[in-house]
């Protein structure tokens, strides 16, 4: 199969959205955007071997793709609306590609997301998803702006994508029906965007943790110029998870809760004045919306352990170049 004829087979077509004059099939696509709105721009890449293991499910992974971006929306409190797709691949395997898109277009789907471009190429697997979307004119989330006594929280639970693929490269063992449920955390993540949105006016500050709490809330901290003090045992996470942080697995289950990438949670802070709204938030959304400390003058970031003690040291964010 051609180029041409791949992207006329599973990327081309008509655009639902009014809002995209030209979709693809031209040079670029041209959007109206709407009055009044910012738009939010970000891109991520998805590399084989790195970011997912050479013969991932591919509904999964078009998922993935898409997911991670919106989960990039959400931190700003962003709506997602137009993606652009660009794609190497080693063969024209239609099957996969075919099983690709039906993931990638089922969650666009779901969260009205229009893809209107990309770029097609053979390569070493290498996906990568640019993501346009639209926050009123002022009001998106950022990491600045946590305040010392702010709340810290975090949505769902942390390090279940870590613990899955600690499962899945038999760094460690789970039960065969919790593993499969921690996998569908790591190469399915659902991104928060109903809760990105409804935090614009109530967060102080956002990020999405792709690369564990340490990390993503240490980059809170320092645009914020403010540290934090935390509970472990406010942390939320899986019961597997938590029993092996009462084992003798402990300090892997560290690594995962505390510096486990892939979750897609949102981290934020907020006045405790608004704990009534977030606990509110929560409910409607059914989703886990927990209070693990606060933020502190001190620049450092401090989590104490289940009797109270400092941890001695915090497992490192994971770094591709570090
Ligand atoms: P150009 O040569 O101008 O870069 P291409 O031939 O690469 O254009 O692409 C033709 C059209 O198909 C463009 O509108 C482009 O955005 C779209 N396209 C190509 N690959 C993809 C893809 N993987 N997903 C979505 N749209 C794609
Ligand atoms: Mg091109």
């Amino acid at each position: 199969m051609s180029e041409f004829a791949l992207i006329d087979r599973f990327f081309k077509r008509v655009p639902r959205d009014a809002a995209v004059r030209i979709g693809i099939g031209d040079d670029a696509a041209v959007i109206t955007p709407s009055a009044g709105m910012e738009l939010a721009a970000s891109v991520d890449m998805l590399v084989e071997g790195r970011h997912f293991l050479q013969g991932s499910d591919p509904v999964r992974l078009g998922h993935k793709t898409l997911a991670v971006n919106l989960s990039d929306m959400a931190a700003m409190g962003a709506t997602p609306r137009w993606a652009l797709l660009a794609g190497a691949l080693p063969d024209e395997d239609p099957e996969w590609i075919a099983a690709f898109m039906s993931g990638f277009e089922a969650l666009a789907t779901a969260f009205n997301v229009e893809l209107v471009g990309g770029d097609t190429t053979r390569g070493p697997r290498n996906l990568c998803v640019t993501i346009l979307g639209e926050v009123p004119a002022g009001t998106a989330l950022t990491r600045v702006g946590a305040n010392v006594g702010d709340d810290v929280y975090v949505s769902g639970t942390l390090g279940d994508a870590a613990a899955a693929l600690a499962g899945l490269t038999s760094r460690t063992r789970f039960e065969a029906e919790t593993l499969a449920t921690l996998r569908l955390r790591l190469e399915a993540p659902t991104p928060r965007v109903a809760l990105g949105s409804t935090l614009r006016g109530i967060a102080t500050s956002c990020i999405d943790v792709s690369d564990g709490l340490v990390g993503d809330l240490g980059h809170i901290l320092e645009a914020s110029s403010a540290g934090a003090h935390l509970s472990l045992a406010l942390i939320p996470r899986h019961p597997a998870v938590d029993a092996k942080l009462a084992g003798p697995e402990r300090s892997a289950a560290l690594q995962w809760l505390l510096a486990g990438g892939d979750d897609y949670e949102l981290c934020f802070t907020a006045p405790r004045a608004t704990a009534g709204r977030i606990e509110a938030l929560a409910k409607e959304l059914a989703l886990p919306l927990t209070r693990i400390g606060m933020v502190r003058a001190e620049r450092d970031l401090v989590v104490d352990d289940e009797r109270g003690r400092p941890l001695a040291s915090l497992p490192r964010p994971f770094d591709h170049f570090g």
